[in-house]
């Protein structure tokens, strides 16, 4: 279906392809600290007291953008009451490239595969069991993951440091303002179960690329409101979509109803039975769903 590619690994990446691009100025350490957008142009002012001008303003802050807040956006969503302890693995067996995901009633507990014999953990639990599980050291940590899954990978032990995150959804109510665009989780942030938050931001990327191309193309203004409504529609039904799915997958998997689990294993099944149905599951998963691809994801 896919790979697992590390944040750590993937981050230096994109770096590298930024300080190539000469068209690209980059601050590490800089906030913006504020903004405005105009009939003529957008402009932000950062914390360090510079001011940039430009025709349009993309914010890409994460789900708690202040530009967003300050343009006026409100955001609609809720608290899942869980939190995700995040660490990565080393095991004695081999994982043989498989993801395992564990629907346990408190949240999902997924393994999923990294090189060599090591796994990416994401294990929620209810934020108060989180925080408790976080004050144990690594082996009483390790202790309580164990029973979780088993032993088919044999031994394990940390390998890294341990994060906790809290769950909730947040979706934007507006993705765009006239000279003002939301990508990325500060336009939605879904739950991780399906591990697609950042897959539908890089979407998000390709759409207004796509968008702003074309307009461009045309001669139209790439801050006008008509113009980035088109990246709107485009983006807001899937993202309306995924946070549906996510939501409603957590819901029903977290769940220890005796009638809700019979259902899903039963879901579960007919999907396993039915190859077509199955890879039009995977190839949705792997962003390729849609017949209306953006170009950079052609
Ligand atoms: C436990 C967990 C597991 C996940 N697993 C997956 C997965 O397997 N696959 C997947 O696709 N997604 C996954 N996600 C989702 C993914 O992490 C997010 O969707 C993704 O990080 C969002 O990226 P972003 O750049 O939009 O926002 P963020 O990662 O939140 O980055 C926003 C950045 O903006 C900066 N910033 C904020 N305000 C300002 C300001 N005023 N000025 C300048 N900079 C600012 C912040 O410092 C930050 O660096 C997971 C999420 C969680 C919590």
């Amino acid at each position: 279906m896919g790979c697992m590619v590390q944040d750590r690994y993937l981050r230096p990446v994109l770096q590298a392809a930024v300080d190539k691009n000469d068209h690209i100025d980059y601050f590490p350490n800089i906030k913006i600290q504020s903004h405005q957008c105009t009939a003529e142009c957008a402009n932000v002012t950062t914390d360090a007291g510079q001011d940039y001008t430009g025709k349009l303003l993309i914010a890409a802050e994460g789900r708690q953008s202040a530009t967003a807040t300050r343009a006026g956006i409100r955001r609609k969503g809720w608290d899942y009451g869980q939190s995700a302890l995040v660490c990565a693995i080393e095991h004695e067996n081999p994982h043989n490239a498989t993801a395992y995901q564990y629907f346990m009633p408190q949240g999902p507990l997924a393994i999923l595969p990294l090189t060599n014999n090591r796994s990416s953990i994401v294990w929620s639990e209810t934020h108060e069991r989180a925080n408790d599980i976080m004050q144990l050291d690594d082996a009483a940590y390790l202790s309580v993951l164990r029973p979780r899954f088993g032993d088919f990978l044999g031994d394990i032990k940390l390998a890294g440091k341990r994060y906790k995150y809290p769950l909730s959804l947040s979706i934007a109510e507006e993705f765009v303002k006239p000279r003002f665009a939301l990508i990325g989780d500060a336009a939605h942030g879904i739950h991780p179960i399906a591990g697609q938050g950042l897959n539908a931001g890089l979407k998000d990327i390709a759409a207004l690329c796509h968008v702003l191309q074309d307009a461009h193309h045309r001669g139209e203004n790439i801050g006008a409101i008509d113009v980035l409504e088109r990246y709107q529609e485009w983006r807001r039904f899937d993202v309306n979509l995924l946070a549906l799915a996510t939501d409603g997958f957590n819901k029903l998997f977290s769940n220890s109803n005796a009638l809700l689990r019979a259902g899903r294993a039963l879901g579960l099944g007919i999907v396993n039975q039915m190859p077509k149905m199955r890879r039009s599951f995977i190839r949705e998963a792997a962003g390729l769903g849609t017949k209306d691809l953006p170009y950079l994801m052609r």
